[in-house]
């Protein structure tokens, strides 16, 4: 009696915790910068060889990456579904919460297979779905979303503004190589995030080539796994280092300014290549689809 008490009182606080913060822990780069990236990838993408993309088309995509962390119809799988990747399997449902992002990326990723399986797909209604899984294959260049490090705020999040984004072109052979990952017969976004995930790890040392972890790896102060506290540990997650992710901290052993705006960018511009690569996929899925349409006509 007492301990179902407690357990409603308790999950009735923590619903209320999560529906009053104006943000769940589902975010990692902020809403706006989500479909900016996706309208960047879908100029870029424009530029490859032998490629048109509708402008709508761009636009449904860029609108279904922004949508992921906005639309209030899905409020709900938002609050109970976090953006973290599930690295080694460690992070376990709490409660009526998913903390990592495989149960909704594979309603996600359904859902567009169903579109694009299914009889005259609306082009429009795939490029915005597409544009929600991407979402969380954009989410994985953020260092906090793959470590995991909980949060609601992530300083990495912040650190570019939508005005001072670098430019970002693809030559052709980027291009060439984007289209070849995608055009591969394993190819899946769910395969495609795993990678971008354990890209992230790689760069910010944590991992080796091998994708063995590194102690000491040169953003160790930066980004911790697993976290020192054991209770975090025991649930999967990780921890921020001793240094902040922002320019003139000033804290002897973290690094210069120009070192932060570098792994920003090169964090950057994955998110960006990831993006074009969804482009690639997604045009041969319906390349695929419209062929199998016209077989059966
Ligand atoms: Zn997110």
């Amino acid at each position: 009696m007492e301990a179902r008490s407690l357990a409603t009182r308790y999950l009735a606080s923590l619903g209320i915790v999560l529906l009053c913060s104006p943000a769940s822990p589902a975010f990692a780069f902020a809403p706006e910068l989500h479909l900016e990236f996706a309208r960047k990838a879908a100029q870029a993408y424009q530029t490859c060889p032998g490629v048109t993309l509708p402008a709508q088309m761009g636009k449904a995509l860029a609108e279904g990456a922004k949508a992921e962390d906005t639309d209030p119809l899905t409020f709900f799988q938002r609050i109970t579904n976090w953006h973290f990747y599930n690295r080694n399997d460690a992070l376990k449902p709490f409660w009526f919460a998913n903390r990592s992002l495989d149960k909704i990326f594979i309603t996600r990723t359904e859902a567009l297979d169903d579109l694009l399986e299914g009889p005259d797909a609306d082009p429009i209604e795939v490029y915005k779905q597409a544009g929600r899984v991407l979402h969380y294959i954009q989410d994985m260049s953020v260092p906090g979303h793959v470590v995991p490090t909980y949060h609601i705020k992530d300083p990495f999040d912040g650190f570019g503004s939508i005005d001072a984004l670098p430019k970002f072109s693809l030559s052709a052979e980027e291009c060439q190589k984007l289209h070849d990952d995608a055009a591969t017969e394993t190819a899946s976004p769910g395969a495609f995030l795993e990678n971008a995930a354990k890209a992230t790890l790689r760069q910010i040392e944590q991992t080796g080539a091998d994708d063995k972890p590194v102690v000491n790896g040169a953003w160790a102060n930066y980004w911790v796994y697993p976290s020192p506290d054991s209770a975090d540990a025991q649930k999967g997650w990780g921890d921020y280092g001793v240094c902040p992710f922002s320019k003139g901290s000033g804290i002897a052993g973290c690094k210069r300014d120009e070192q932060l705006v570098a792994l920003f960018n090169y964090q950057y511009e994955q998110a960006l290549k990831n993006s074009v690569w969804m482009l690639f996929y997604l045009q041969k899925r319906l390349d695929a689809s419209a062929v199998k349409t016209s077989a059966a006509q």
